[in-house]
Formats: structure tokens, C-alpha cells, sequence
């Protein structure tokens, strides 16, 4: 039956006997394989219940077999719900009361998310039995509205689907109908979820295929997360459909990646994985000669490590800039300039605008067929930001006259200081640009004349001897009074989530207090 975004997957693909992922460990699982083993888990699926709209949530490692179960969802009309493994059981609870789903896979059964009765009842069959660790179990979770969830190891999935049929009737999905729910890593409040529809994923998979001039003979390095969009959507539709094939690694590692990139043509990454790279004397033109793009998203890439990235290897790293409520919204184009400290311009299909403009700056608005249907059982929170019809991203920015856009910050993170505007993005690109530097934050903290203080967290180059006085001295010739911090803290490190983007909700809470202390200068 006609099932929107599996139905583009399948009519992309290359022979069943072409390589879709590449192991470690040099083993191939083929187009055929992978669609095999969807087909087979779509059929333990079904056989535990499932019907289409149901959701099914995943706390599952990285590896290929978790990447196929989402296959097999998208085949079932599961709705596929990812969370992250680092997620504790506590936060577990969170996720399965709001999502409900009928089925809940994880990579070793777990106590997450158990109710207190259930965790003894497993901890009674688990001295009776050491199967039973991966035998199904079906229990009440805590919270009233909760229904019964399946809770099942992977292992004992596949298991099952090795006994099941490799083949699969698909269900019948339309453009409009779930894919996924992605959770919002949710800095302020509890997390979201960001229903996305298969028209919402196919039409960003197709739309960044062509922009990169994605092909068959791409090998995509892929060490990114799956339980995110940059490595779910992004990095795996891509491949998809291109008819491509991954290397598809656990985990960012370096080593991991220079054995890589002689056999690879492409690599997705989040900015440290830049950083780091640029660390490593063994990335030169000559280590990096087999590849033809880098791109890099999920947050703010240093101009400084564009230029870096540039000299060293020859390559101009390609940023595109995406949410995910949105999917991939701008890009760097391929062929045109790759303008160093902007996220490019709006991706074919997707309209962006700046509302309430001041100082040339204002919120960064998008509409498109990659928007989100809404978020997961809030209806006033979707309204709430929607803006005529346009989704409000959250994030400040710019558009320059050749349309290129700008990231200047999170709204949520622009400082008020004596009523005047501070976008922190400018005055760290400044602080990053000082000898010395690796990197900086730049955050408002309580002050009690001017609101907010502008406050300055820096990460030194070792033995580089910064002072506090030095950083401000130099910011004085370049900034108007109100935009100079008013104190600076140096770190070894700034605080970072999965995606590698910087918690400045975290800095702002250790540094609360500053300008209350004793030796605060309120
Ligand atoms: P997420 O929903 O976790 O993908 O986070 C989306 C947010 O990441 C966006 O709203 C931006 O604030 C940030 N982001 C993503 N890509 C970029 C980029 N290239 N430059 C700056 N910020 C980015």
C-alpha cells in the first residue's frame, strides 16, 4: 500500500546487493539486507499490537540494527519516538507518559521507567531467571493516564525477527500522516515533542540531496547521534535517497575517523567535531584528498574555524542551519561561496523572514513543506508559536542584501543591559578573534543598576596569560559602553549537550550570583 516516505526510500534505492551501511569491522549490510530486516521487524511489530498512529519509543545504542527498527516504523506507520541513552530512568518516566507508546525498545532492558511494583516484580523474575532480561514485559508505568507499554530488548526484537517473514505489506501512509516525534532537548521547561510528518521528513531528505549533489557513489561518514535529526534525518535520509552508503561509526572519535576518510566522500558533523579535528596534526590536504564536502550544523560554526578548516585541508566546510521542529531550513550553497559565519540561504521550498526587525536584527521566522505538524499533545504551545502561519524558530538573525542568513543568537539568550540590546554572537566572534582565545560565551547575569551584566566566560589557549583587563581593554576601541562586560571568567571548558551546542542556561545558573557577591562590581 502506498506509504509516503517509505515508498521514496524504496524508489531511490540502488540494486538490493549495493552497500547501505559499512561497518567497523569492514562487513556491508546491503539495501537488500536493510530492507529485509525492516520487513521482518515490521512483522514483530504488528505481531505485538501495533497499529498505525501508534508510537513506539527507542532508548537504544547506536548501531545499525537500531537504525533499521526506525525503518521498520515508518513500514508499520508507527509513529517512531527516539530518546536519548543517556537518558535516566527518571527522565524516562517523563517521555513514555507523554508519548504513550505501545511499544517501548530499549538496548537492555532497564528499570527505566518501570512503576516501583513492576521493578520488584523484575527483580523476582530476574533471580529466578537470567532470560529473563530479555523476555517481554508488560507493564503499568506511573501516571495515571498511562496505558499499558510493551517493554522489549532489542535483542529479543531481532530475534524474534529473524524467525519473521522478510517480507512486509506497508502500511498505507500519507504525506500528512506521523513519522516520528522528536523530543526538543528543551533548555527552558520540559521537553516537546515535535510531530513530523513523512511529507515533512521526504521533502527535506529530497531538498538536501540536490543541494549537496548527493549521488550513489557517496560514503558518508556518520558519527553522529541517531536519536537527533542532524544524525536521524539529515545524515540517514540523505544517504537514503541518494542511494548512498554510510561508514557508520558509534561515535565521534578520531581515530575512527582518519581510518575513515580515505574510503569516504562526505561527512556530516556538529562543530566540535571541527574543532577537533583541527587539533589533530593528521588532518592535512593529503588526509582529507578522497572527500568532496563537509558540512556542519546543530550550532554556530566559528568563522575562525571555517577559515582554519579552509587552510589546512583546502576544503570550505559547508554550514546549514535546521531545527527540530523545522528540519533543515538554510545551507551554504554547494557551488557558490561558502561565506564563513552564515548559515546561507534559505534551502529550495523554504521561506524565511526576519519579524520585529530592530537594528537590522529580529527573529527568525520559516515556512515550508519541512515544517512541523505541531507539537505532541500541546496545542496552545503550538499557537504560541506560530506567527501567521510561520513557524518562530526562537533564533535572532539577520538577512544581508545577497540573502545570505545570519545567526546572531538564541532569543532567549539576547542580553538587556540599561534597555539596550546585546547580541552575544557579536561581541564573541570579537573576543574569539583575540590571540589567546579558544572560545568564548557571552551571557546576561542579574545586575542590579543594569538588569543584566554582560558577562564574558572565556576558554584561554594554555600558557596564554589573558587577564580580564587585557579582554576588556581590547573590546573598548571596537564596541559601544553598553555592549563592554562588565566582568569576565575564564574556564577550562564551556558546558556542552550531545549536539555540541553550548548550555548557556547552565553558565547562566553557576554565575547567578556574580554581580551579588563580594567581589562582584554591581
Ligand atoms: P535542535 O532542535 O536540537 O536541532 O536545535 C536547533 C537549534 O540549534 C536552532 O534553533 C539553532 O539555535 C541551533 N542551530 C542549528 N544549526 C545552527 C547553525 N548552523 N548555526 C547556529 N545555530 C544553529
Amino acid at each position: 500500500m502506498p506509504n509516503h516516505l517509505f515508498d521514496l526510500i524504496r524508489s531511490c534505492a540502488p540494486a538490493d546487493g549495493a552497500p547501505f551501511i559499512r561497518k567497523r569491522d569492514g562487513r556491508v549490510i546491503t539495501y537488500g539486507e536493510a530492507f529485509a530486516l525492516s520487513a521482518q521487524m515490521a512483522n514483530v511489530m504488528v505481531s505485538e499490537g501495533v497499529v498505525p498512529g501508534d508510537r513506539l519509543a527507542a532508548q537504544v545504542e547506536k548501531s545499525p540494527d537500531a537504525l533499521i527498527l526506525h525503518l521498520a516504523c515508518l513500514r508499520a506507520g508507527a509513529v517512531y519516538v527516539p530518546l536519548n541513552p543517556a537518558y535516566t530512568p527518571a527522565e524516562i518516566q517523563y517521555f513514555l507518559a507523554d508519548a504513550e507508546p505501545k511499544v517501548f525498545v530499549q538496548s537492555k532492558l532497564s528499570m527505566a521507567g518501570l512503576h516501583p511494583a513492576t521493578q520488584a516484580a523484575r527483580v523476582r523474575a530476574r533471580e529466578e531467571s537470567l532470560a529473563a532480561q530479555t523476555r517481554r514485559h508488560w507493564v503499568a508505568a506511573s501516571g495515571a493516564a498511562m496505558e499499558k507499554v510493551g517493554i522489549i530488548a532489542l535483542d529479543k526484537v531481532l530475534d524474534e525477527a529473524a524467525n519473521a517473514p522478510a517480507d512486509f505489506n506497508d502500511v498505507q501512509r500519507g504525506p500528512d500522516d506521523l513519522a516520528a516525534v522528536l523530543y526538543t532537548s528543551g533548555t527552558t521547561g520540559k521537553s516537546k515533542g515535535a510531530m513530523l510528518t513523512h511529507a515533512n521528513l521526504a521533502s527535506n531528505a529530497i531538498a538536501l540531496r540536490d543541494a549537496w549533489h548527493w549521488t550513489r557513489d557517496d560514503v558518508l561518514i556518520h558519527a553522529l547521534p541517531i536519536f537527533h535529526t542532524h544524525g536521524l534525518f539529515v545524515g540517514t535520509n540523505v544517504t537514503l535517497v541518494a542511494g548512498a552508503s554510510m561508514i557508520f561509526l558509534p561515535k565521534f572519535d578520531a581515530d575512527e575517523i582518519f581510518r575513515a576518510l580515505p574510503q569516504a566522500t562526505a561527512m556530516m558533523g556538529v562543530p566540535t567535531f571541527y574543532t577537533r579535528l583541527l587539533a589533530d596534526k593528521r588532518l592535512t590536504r593529503e588526509a582529507t584528498k578522497h572527500m568532496r564536502l563537509f558540512v556542519s550544523g546543530s550550532a554556530p560554526l566559528l568563522a575562525e574555524t571555517h577559515r582554519e578548516w579552509r587552510a589546512r585541508t583546502g576544503h570550505a566546510i559547508l554550514e546549514r542551519y535546521g531545527m527540530t521542529e523545522t528540519s533543515m531550513i538554510t545551507s551554504n550553497p554547494y557551488d557558490g561561496e561558502r561565506v564563513p559565519g552564515s548559515v546561507g540561504l534559505p534551502l529550495p521550498g523554504v521561506s524565511v523572514r526576519i519579524a520585529n526587525v530592530k537594528d537590522g536584527i529580529g527573529m527568525i521566522e520559516v515556512k515550508g513543506p519541512n515544517g512541523f505538524a505541531g507539537y505532541w499533545r500541546q496545542p496552545e504551545k503550538t499557537a504560541q508559536d506560530f506567527h501567521d502561519g510561520w513557524f518562530v524558530t526562537g533564533d535572532l538573525g539577520r538577512i544581508d542584501a545577497r540573502g545570505y542568513v545570519f545567526i546572531v543568537g538564541r532569543g532567549k539568550d539576547l542580553i538587556i543591559s540599561g534597555g539596550f540590546n546585546v547580541y552575544p554572537k557579536e561581541i564573541e566572534d570579537e573576543i574569539d578573534a583575540l590571540p589567546g582565545v579558544v572560545e568564548s560565551a557571552v551571557i546576561g547575569l542579574p545586575h542590579a543598576d543594569f538588569g543584566e551584566g554582560v558577562t564574558v566566560v572565556v576558554v584561554p589557549r594554555k600558557d596564554a596569560g589573558l587577564s580580564e583587563g587585557a579582554i576588556v581593554a581590547a573590546l573598548r576601541s571596537r564596541f559601544a559602553n553598553y555592549k563592554i562586560p562588565k566582568r569576565v571568567v575564564f574556564v577550562d571548558e564551556l558546558p556542552r549537550n550531545a549536539m555540541g551546542k553550548v548550555q548557556k542556561d547552565v553558565l547562566r545558573e553557576r554565575y547567578k550570583d556574580l554581580y551579588q557577591s563580594r567581589h562582584g562590581r554591581a
